[in-house]
């Protein structure tokens, strides 16, 4: 699959629901109407869905929300997934809040992935429970250490928030470093009504790395994985530290990527309204209407997202729990 700009693409972000046990401030509002349930894909549709995509050269497929382990029967859905690596796949993974990671860590192995990031803001159990404005700490912990010992390669992924993490941020870095995980750090992007001024903990990441480079020596990476994150290694911490900078500094020139939401609407861009719904195409025209609407995506696939946080309305009104983040 080729879009419009020559980008290829070979990687696809598939949300299983977009309910979650968590409402972190800076990604949903308190109050969240989700989409019924009547409306979501089954995942038996999720599945012929990923084989038209692994059909057309996708290679890498990543289950997202919401949060998708808390998707009923998402353990069936991973398992059926799992037996297409190596046939066509080179590799699914998951990004998770680590709820339920204690419960399913071992199953994502046993299927067959290998690496998965898990979102994690604070590591301040008060914090944590501000931010997720819900969330057990102590949950998530047991949950990422299940995943370790499962032997599951593991990358924490952080919003930069101003004035509600920014000093968890370098003791992140130091935990992750001891741990043996990766960290990203992420600034909020301006998607869906969060019930509050997003603007208030917005964090420029350059803030982030200049405060970063009093205590820690970043070095560069050339590496680029065809996602959005630029990298530095941390001297002397072993540790690689990512970010992601769609406000200072955009990275879409290498996308390679596109989204499908739980409902099976199929989304060029994080940062734009283009989409093709592919639920009734998948029910009524099988495969070859499918392909045929994956053009017409393609074909129109926006060649950046334009988010500005100073904008009074976000960016596209759907939020990231929705697209599949
Ligand atoms: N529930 C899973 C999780 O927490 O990782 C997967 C879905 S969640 C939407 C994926 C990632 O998007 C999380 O790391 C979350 O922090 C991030 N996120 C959500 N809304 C965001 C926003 N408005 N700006 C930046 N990152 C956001």
């Amino acid at each position: 699959m080729i879009d419009g700009f020559g980008r290829r693409i070979s990687y696809v972000r598939m949300s299983v629901t977009d309910r979650c046990d968590l409402r972190c401030r800076y990604c949903m509002a308190e109050k969240m109407t989700f989409v019924p349930r009547g409306d979501v894909l089954t995942l038996e549709e999720i599945v012929d869905l990923a084989d038209m995509f692994i059909a057309r050269g996708v290679r890498r497929i990543r289950l997202t929300g919401g949060e998708p382990l808390v998707r009923k029967g998402v353990d069936h859905l991973v398992a059926e997934l799992g037996r297409r690596i190596g046939k066509g796949l080179d590799e699914l993974t998951m990004t998770t809040n680590g709820t339920q990671l204690e419960r399913f860590a071992p199953m994502l192995f046993d299927c067959g992935i290998r690496r998965i990031n898990i979102s994690l803001d604070s590591r301040d159990p008060e914090r944590f429970r501000h931010i997720t404005r819900r969330g057990d700490l102590g949950q998530v912990l047991r949950g990422i250490d299940a995943a370790a010992r499962a032997g599951l390669r593991i990358k924490i992924n952080t919003v930069a928030l101003k004035a509600l993490n920014e000093d968890d941020i370098a003791p992140m870095l130091r935990w992750c470093a001891a741990q043996g995980f990766d960290l990203t750090l992420i600034e909020t992007m301006p998607l869906g009504e969060v019930g509050g001024d997003r603007t208030e903990h917005y964090l420029p990441l350059n803030d982030v790395k200049i405060r970063l480079e009093r205590e820690f020596q970043l070095i560069r990476s050339l590496e680029r994985t065809g996602g959005p994150a630029r990298y530095y290694e941390v001297d002397g911490l072993g540790v690689r530290l990512g970010m992601i900078t769609p406000l200072t500094n955009n990275f879409c020139d290498g996308c390679n990527r596109i989204r499908v939401t739980a409902t099976g609407t199929v989304f060029g861009c994080l940062g734009h309204d283009q989409n093709i719904e592919l639920r009734e195409l998948l029910r009524s025209g099988g495969a070859e209407a499918v392909n045929h609407a994956l053009d017409r995506l393609l074909a129109g696939k926006p060649r950046r997202h334009e988010f500005r946080i100073e904008d009074e309305r976000p960016a596209v009104e759907r939020h990231m729990s929705v697209t599949g983040g």
